[in-house]
């Protein structure tokens, strides 16, 4: 693990560009620069929280804060690799404190919706998913075995393109709806 030039114990996260050279920071030296700069303190936020699913499920979240010039950022990213991520942006000024409960809000609505199941065929009592309702929810990553399509994440699990066209092949002769939103936008 490289280690950020500014304080020498936290990960490199940034690499910001300054005249001629590049500087690699952590994202905490990061903020603490952009926060002298803008002259707005980031206020202390737990670094963890933990909230349940509909199915009762734990899940490990870690904030993630960012201030930059035109906002603050707070970012839940579960504590696995492609599972669940929300975001939430408020302007400079805003109550931090009513940001990260926007966050909190935003996490456990989402988690209180779950829209894939898996169901078992009667006959061949194959298993395969199916949608619970006419709507699915989720994030685009990068699907390192796939160069031609992303991984979509829903209900906090990875899924590649064509295991999420097996799922809505039921639907064939429905129209649908296909909308792409900012991380920080409530959908
Ligand atoms: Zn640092």
């Amino acid at each position: 693990m490289d280690l950020c030039e500014r304080c020498g114990n936290a990960e490199i996260t940034i690499h910001l560009a300054v005249e001629e050279s590049t500087v690699r920071l952590c994202q905490d030296c990061f903020n603490d620069i952009n926060s002298f700069e803008l002259g707005v303190e980031l206020e202390e936020q737990p670094e963890a929280v933990f909230i349940p699913d509909v199915q009762g499920v734990m899940h490990h979240f870690n904030i993630i804060k960012r201030i930059l010039p035109n906002g603050i950022f707070l970012e839940a990213r579960e504590n696995v690799s492609l599972g669940y991520a929300f975001a939430v942006h408020g302007e400079l000024d805003s109550d931090q404190s009513m940001l990260f409960q926007k966050l909190i809000d935003k996490v456990k609505h989402h988690l209180s919706k779950q829209y894939l199941e898996e169901m078992t065929f009667p006959e061949s009592k194959q298993k395969h998913l199916t949608m619970t309702g006419d709507e699915i929810q989720g994030t685009f990553d990068y699907d390192e075995n796939n160069d031609d399509a992303p991984l979509i994440i829903i209900d906090g699990k990875p899924y590649e393109w064509d295991e999420l066209g097996k799922i809505l092949r039921s639907n064939e002769g429905f129209q649908f709806q296909l909308k792409i939103s900012d991380l920080t936008d409530d959908i």
